[in-house]
């Protein structure tokens, strides 16, 4: 869960197409959201940035298969003087007009999703059965999901009744000098080294075919430029940064540091 405050600062997202001005509208409409891309490709950032655009307080809730119902709507408290009723922070985000965003959505039980059902569309309420109140969502209230479309395909997705109460919108890594950029500005990174480090990020994306779980995301790209920017050497950042998340299985960590020697000869 993350704090209710609208962002002070801009986070910094570079767009890849039309995503600003969509979200824009789909905001204005009350749609609900649905972005979807690999890990690590910018779609928490532009939530962010959105957030901070449209001056709405956001909501981050990661979900995981043990998230209930309860812990997004509220439960009821016993203390020492009674019993006291507690929103969660979805209840929370319904009444204050927060952007709310769930990460990861098909982490989470089916049964705890329906709850979504009534907030994606034109009635946009929450019924909390427990206190048998009706919370109207306030102006400015959104909700956002994200998830990833490759990822444990065969054994999670959204069921095509809810995925129909989202607009989505298509988030993958931006083209070449795009996420040099993000890199360089991301890790305060030279350009030459961004540079270097997009175009091994590309072929190791290439290795996906060979049974790579997950591919290199931006955000590890980011983390490797860190620490060259901070004076480790580059075949040593990307063994730490890149290679080593990615992968334990032998065979694919020597072909990716093959494929890091040969970017930094
Ligand atoms: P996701 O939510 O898709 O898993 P994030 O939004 O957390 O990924 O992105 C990971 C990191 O990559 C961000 O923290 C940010 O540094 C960087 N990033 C990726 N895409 C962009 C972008 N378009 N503009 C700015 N930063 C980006």
């Amino acid at each position: 869960m993350s704090a209710w405050a609208v962002p002070e600062r801009e986070p910094y997202y570079l767009p890849a197409g039309d995503e600003l001005a969509v979200f824009q509208q789909c905001h204005r409409r009350g749609l609900a959201v649905m972005l979807k891309g690999p890990t690590g490709c910018g779609k928490t950032r532009f939530v962010e940035h959105m957030a901070w655009r449209l001056k709405r307080p956001l909501v981050t809730i990661s979900c995981h298969d043990d998230l209930s119902a309860s812990d997004l709507i509220g439960r009821f408290l016993i203390r020492h003087d009674g019993t006291v009723w507690q929103d969660g922070p979805l209840t929370r985000a319904v009444r204050e007009g927060a952007l709310c965003y769930l990460d990861e959505v098909v982490e989470a039980r089916q049964d705890t999703m329906v709850v979504l059902h009534s907030l994606t569309d034109h009635r946009r309420f929450l019924p909390i059965d427990k206190t048998g109140e009706t919370v109207l969502a306030a102006p400015g209230f959104q909700l956002i999901v994200s998830y990833n479309p490759g990822y444990q395909r065969m054994l999670k997705d959204m069921k095509p009744s809810t995925r129909q109460r989202f607009v989505g919108l298509d988030f993958d890594f931006p083209p070449e000098t795009q996420e040099a950029s993000i890199v360089e500005t991301e890790a305060a990174a030279d350009h030459a080294t961004a540079m270097a480090l997009v175009s091994l990020g590309r072929r190791l994306r290439a290795l996906g075919d060979r049974g790579l779980a997950e591919v290199p995301s931006t955000r590890l790209l980011i983390a490797a430029a860190g620490l060259v920017a901070s004076g480790i050497g580059a075949r040593q950042a990307c063994y730490s940064a890149i290679v080593s998340p990615l992968s334990d299985d032998e065979s694919l960590v020597g072909a990716m540091r093959d494929l890091v020697d040969a970017t930094f000869v």
